[in-house]
């Protein structure tokens, strides 16, 4: 699948910042993460999580650092190039366009793949964008909601329809922030089996806050506090490690 990168690492991020003014919220992060891995990035509130994704998937500028992806320097591309390149992610639901149906939203992620939107894009890559968006709602579980308007979908099929837009590029890692935010507990488990059976396919690297889910889905957990990895290991190693209680896991664990 992946070609060996120039320096034989699949996912890598080497000192990576990002600043705001005085500001650094993303502070020197060094993350590798194998093909085929599940990571958890876990962290307190502003730990700079979101800007570490934005940083990867070319949301922002980065400040210093760089991030490389099967031996490619990602830095400096365009999101709509890294998407091309296999590096997909979540927006938050409130990017989904409300008054289309659930798969006219997911068609939109395909395009992404294909490059910006094209009024004269021929009908044969409309039918197939119309099928790969099909394809993403079997995978989901949420095929008899095709036609669905997202104002109608309760709050965790908001979420998947989010997911399956990222997913229409088709991805070789995927990035999901926070994707069990304001679900309860029964759509929370049923993303959870989702996000597991996702990660069959892919590497996935995920931010989350509820610690069910990260102990059930991760093998390794990152920690960030204030734009630095302060420990990286096992789920229960990152229980028992006193400086990520301290800053993070007193209320839960
Ligand atoms: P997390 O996702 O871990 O909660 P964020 O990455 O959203 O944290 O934010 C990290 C820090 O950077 C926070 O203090 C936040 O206020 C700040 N920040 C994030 N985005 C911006 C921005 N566009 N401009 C200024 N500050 C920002
Ligand atoms: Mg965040």
């Amino acid at each position: 699948m992946a070609e060996p990168g120039r320096n034989g690492q699949f996912f890598h991020a080497q000192g990576l910042v990002k600043k705001f003014g005085g500001f650094t919220a993303v502070d020197g992060v060094n993350l590798n993460v194998e093909e085929g891995e599940l990571r958890a990035i876990i962290g307190p509130n502003g730990a700079g999580k979101t800007t570490f994704f934005n940083l990867i998937s070319g949301f922002l500028p980065t400040t210093a650092g760089a991030f490389f992806f099967k031996g490619n320097l990602v830095t400096g591309m365009t999101s709509d190039q890294i998407v091309r390149l296999g590096v997909g992610r979540t927006f938050q639901i409130t990017n989904l366009f409300p008054q289309l149906s659930v798969l006219e939203n997911v068609q939109a992620g395909v395009q992404g793949k294909s490059g910006r939107p094209n009024p004269f894009r021929s009908l044969l890559k409309m039918r197939d964008s119309w099928e790969r968006a099909a394809a993403v709602l079997e995978l989901l579980g949420i095929p008899e909601r095709a036609d669905v308007r997202i104002t109608e979908l309760s709050h965790g099929e908001q979420k998947l329809v989010d997911i399956g837009i990222a997913l229409a590029s088709d991805p070789e890692v995927l990035l999901l922030d926070e994707p069990t935010a304001g679900l309860s507990a029964s759509e929370t488990h049923a993303m959870t089996d989702k996000i597991a059976q996702l990660a069959e396919e892919r590497t996935i690297l995920i931010v989350e806050h509820d610690m069910k889910v990260v102990m059930t889905l991760a093998k390794t957990i990152s920690v960030l506090h204030q734009g630095k990895i302060i420990a990286e290991g096992a789920p229960d190693e990152i229980r028992a490690n006193p400086e990520v209680r301290r800053v993070y896991l007193t209320r839960e664990a």
